[in-house]
């Protein structure tokens, strides 16, 4: 079916919508244990959206129990790959099939605008499964070069029950990163979305059992943090957790770890992305126009969010001035209008946490350069302009500390060196960039940059194919292409003695 056009269709479908509110355990949808719902809220309106099922350690008992009898059966893990592929290849499909439906969902729990759900979240989401769906049965084992009189196999093996704690900013996207390699590889999961969007996860978990995976291989655990979350982590049934979020909790999942079992523990946590422009840059236009959408996309919710802008001073006037005016054509408004290119933060705490950064950036000496404020209040909605600040020290909070929103910090820097030094004078060290005509510095800044990923000439180029992750308290592994893998199995060593 086609897709909406207009605002007014969009609502209207909205409004059609039956949402699913409930766990998935083994197979079924389920309220918790204990009964309680929580409300997840829509951004833009400050309205309930829905009530979903609030989980806690006991259903998160019930969901490893039934994530560890269906690994133990092998009713997943022992199929070939060639049929976890077909399986997983069918999901990819319905994926795409229920396109309008995930995209709304997402739109109305997070905000994001629905230009943006529809043709990045839900495309990537089908990608990231087909494309590990694709990856399973092309993965050999080795044999190690050994004396004549033995042979060493190295093989790998699923993990056994994988646990998934995802943020709110990419909810499905997020999840198929960790879901799909996981999967793929012959494991269970227990997925735990972020409380403040549930509803993508649990739609998928039903897209998944559609297409064939058998019950108990996918669970969906909605609940917060402190509850569910934790519980993940503190489980002794629990092999390996893979979280995308924040630092501290990233943190916190290490040492759930080791109060626990010594579960392999994935982290992709925070960012402070420099962005590079030094004054022999290619296309002064390009950088800017990249610079701004660096930030603003996404509402600056991003982990890759280029939230400090490094430039050289002959080119930093007409650098601003161009961010300025892409700022300024920039629509902020409702997620449902097609024409909508900057939603709202996902909550109400979430922008109070913003608006406060910027109190903070102007107390610090940092010029307001242009924004700042909440916008289409009358909506009760949680909307935030394009921000950015000049005049920034790389001291400062707003350079050190990561916002999560759109507000860009602008540092003035006098050639290489001290581009890298700035650069890397932070915490974190997930995404980065730099733009420059010349071969050697750019080779120079790439390699001196300490992050896992680097732009050049160019900034958030993404592709399931390429490693994801970060240095530093960015996080620990990595997502995305075959690197995932490592995560999610175990590599096994058989000795077989010769005669
Ligand atoms: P968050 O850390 O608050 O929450 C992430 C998840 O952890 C949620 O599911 C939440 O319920 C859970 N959680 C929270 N407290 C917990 C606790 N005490 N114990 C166990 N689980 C707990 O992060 P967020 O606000 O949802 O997301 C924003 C963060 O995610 C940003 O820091 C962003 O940089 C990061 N992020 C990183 C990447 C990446 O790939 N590196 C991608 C997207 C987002």
């Amino acid at each position: 079916m086609a897709l909406p056009n207009t605002h007014a269709e969009w609502l209207a479908r909205a409004a059609r919508l039956d949402i699913r509110r409930q766990a998935l355990i083994d197979g079924r949808f389920v309220d918790a244990a204990s009964g309680r719902t929580f409300a997840t809220i829509n951004p833009a309106s400050g309205q309930v959206l829905a009530q979903v099922a609030e989980c806690d350690a006991v259903d998160v008992d019930r969901a490893v129990a039934a994530a560890r009898a269906a690994f133990e059966d092998r009713r997943w893990a022992g199929q070939p790959p060639a049929a976890r592929k077909r399986v997983l290849l069918r999901w990819a499909e319905l994926i795409l099939a229920h396109t309008e439906e995930l995209a709304l969902l997402e739109s109305l729990d997070m905000g994001k605008p629905i230009a943006d759900s529809t043709r990045i979240d839900v495309p990537a989401t089908a990608r990231s499964v087909a494309w590990f769906a694709e990856a399973i049965d092309k993965v050999y084992g080795e044999i190690a070069p050994t004396a004549a009189n033995a042979l060493a196999l190295i093989t790998r093996e699923p993990v056994g029950v994988v646990a998934a704690v995802v943020p709110w900013n990419f909810p499905m996207l997020m999840a198929s990163w960790k879901l799909a390699p996981a999967l793929a590889a012959g494991n269970s999961v227990v997925l735990k979305p972020a409380e403040q969007s549930p509803l993508t996860a649990i739609r998928l978990g039903e897209l998944a059992l559609e297409a064939g995976l058998p019950p108990g291989v996918l669970n969906v655990v909605p609940g917060f943090g402190p509850a569910a979350g934790k519980a993940l982590g503190l489980h002794m049934d629990v092999d390996c957790l893979a979280f995308t979020g924040s630092t501290e909790v990233g943190k916190l999942f290490m040492q759930y770890a080791g109060q626990s079992n010594l579960k392999h523990i994935g982290l992709e946590c925070g960012g402070k992305t420099p962005h590079i422009i030094l004054a022999d840059c290619p296309d002064v236009d390009a950088a800017a126009t990249a610079a701004a959408w660096g930030i603003y996309f996404n509402q600056g919710e991003m982990c890759t969010a280029g939230s400090r802008l490094l430039v050289e001073a002959p080119i930093r006037d007409r650098v601003l001035a161009k961010i300025a005016e892409v700022a300024a054509g920039i629509r902020v408004g409702d997620p449902l209008d097609p024409a909508t290119q900057l939603g709202a933060l996902v909550e109400e705490k979430h922008m109070a946490r913003v608006l406060d950064y910027i109190r903070i950036g102007r107390e610090e000496g940092a010029e307001l350069a242009f924004g700042g404020r909440r916008v289409h209040a009358a909506s009760g909605g949680y909307f935030v302009e394009p921000t950015m600040f000049t005049g920034v020290d790389n001291r400062m909070r707003i350079a050190q500390e990561e916002i999560f929103g759109p507000v860009l910090s602008v540092i003035t820097v006098d050639g290489v060196e001290e581009a890298l030094r700035v650069a890397n004078d932070s915490p974190f060290g997930l995404g980065s960039a730099v733009w420059t005509r010349d071969i050697d510095k750019a080779h120079r800044v790439a390699r001196g940059l300490r992050a896992g990923i680097v732009y050049v000439n160019c900034f958030d180029a993404d592709d399931i194919t390429t490693p994801f992750g970060g240095y530093k308290m960015s996080g620990v592994g990595r997502d995305k292409s075959l690197h995932a893998f490592d995560k999610y199995t175990e590599i096994k060593t058989t000795w077989i003695r010769l005669g």
